[in-house]
């Protein structure tokens, strides 16, 4: 039995990997979390119940969190807290820099407090989850690997890529344990309705344009969120201090072909009234500022070394997504509430 301590556990990832642990482990989980608009409670409710989940309410900026790891005394912290949505990031870069960047210095410096107070334990660990947009923008051929040079694009990325060179440097240069795992797009139930994948769900749903970004031909891997968190799982579980592992899910797809699958999907499972295709909504609207190209990631050293093998593919997996979100208006609604309601994000200034 461990005691986990998961930053952003009330947000899409977070809430999976919280309810994992707490319904297939015996650990006991603390999630810290702001509740920005893309934390909700509501994606907690299964396991709210457990007496081996707790919740704060907490911004990772705070200084507070020093307590927070006295009175836990966690044997390792999951760090998924951050501002994740790259079009946001265009709109208003400076909740991404102080989250994604001050934030996780904040952290680095209460565990690493926590960890020179507590005999520096070689047990501990200190998770940082990353994106491999961090690697910036493929051409139509090669993969990202662990060793790719660093390339961020958006604001989004670029803070994330600050937060894992802060991670690497507090391991290099003060010795404390940290891991990292750099993961392609995730989809899956209760993911917030302004990503690509959800959003042409609940549009397609409400019979409203299906936008789709430019010529629609830009390529990403696709990850059943369930898949990233066994992934995060067996990282911490088996891997090795100081390294980082990708996480993908060997599912290339351009954005027309994850549009088009989805029309096709609710064409056959939930029909419109007026038997129109779904794909008669799909719209093309200007591009992304920024917006880079392709992203594919090599995941052989997760696989080769810890095990790991994805359990969904794109199929089963979009199929899965589709039918949470069918039955589960009701968090799709409440999720929404006054916060968002589906308009273009991300225009250049
Ligand atoms: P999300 O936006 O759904 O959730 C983020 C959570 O962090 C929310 O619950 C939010 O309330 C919380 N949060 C934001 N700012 C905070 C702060 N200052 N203090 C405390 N809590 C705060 O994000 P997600 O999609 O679940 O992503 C989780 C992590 O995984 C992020 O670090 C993201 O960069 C990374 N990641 C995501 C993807 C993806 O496809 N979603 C892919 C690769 C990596």
């Amino acid at each position: 039995m461990k005691k986990i301590l998961i930053t952003g556990g009330a947000g899409f990832i977070g809430s999976a990997l919280v309810r994992h642990l707490i319904k297939n482990t015996d650990h006991q989980v603390l999630v810290i979390d702001k509740l920005t608009y893309a934390g909700n409670l509501e994606s907690l409710k299964e396991i709210t119940d457990s007496p081996r989940f707790s919740f704060l309410k907490l911004d990772i900026c705070d200084s507070s969190i020093n307590n927070v790891f006295d009175d836990f005394y966690p044997d390792a912290i999951m760090h998924l807290a951050a501002e994740s949505h790259v079009d946001r990031s265009i709109d208003g870069p400076s909740e991404f820099i102080k989250t994604n960047i001050l934030g996780t210095f904040n952290l680095l410096e209460a565990s690493l407090r926590f960890w020179q107070k507590n005999g520096k334990s070689s047990n501990f660990r200190f998770q940082h989850i990353s994106t491999d947009e961090v690697f910036g923008s493929l051409s139509e051929s090669g993969l990202f690997s662990e060793t790719t040079a660093y390339d961020p694009s958006s604001p989004y990325s670029a803070s994330k890529a600050s937060s894992d060179h802060l991670v690497r440097a507090w391991h290099r240069t003060y010795g404390l344990p940290v891991i990292m795992t750099n993961c392609s797009n995730n989809y899956g139930p209760y993911h917030y309705p302004e990503k690509l994948i959800p959003l042409i769900i609940n549009n397609a749903l409400k019979r409203k344009p299906l936008p789709v970004y430019g010529d629609g031909l830009q390529v990403r891997d696709w990850l059943y969120v369930d898949d990233h968190v066994l992934a995060l799982c067996a990282v911490l579980e088996k891997g090795r201090v100081g390294e980082t592992y990708n996480v993908g899910g060997d599912s290339e797809k351009t954005n027309i072909q994850v549009v088009r699958m989805i029309c096709e999907i609710l064409d056959e499972i939930h029909p419109a009234n007026d038997k129109k295709s779904y794909k008669d909504q799909i719209t093309f609207v200007n591009d992304r500022p920024g917006h880079d190209r392709r992203y594919a990631i090599d995941c052989s050293k997760l696989k080769n070394d810890l095990g790991w093998k994805q359990e969904e593919t794109f199929e089963t997996g979009i199929k899965k997504t589709i039918e949470w979100f069918l039955s589960n208006n009701e968090w799709v609604e409440a999720v929404l509430k006054n916060k968002y309601s589906g308009e273009r994000l991300g225009v250049q200034k």
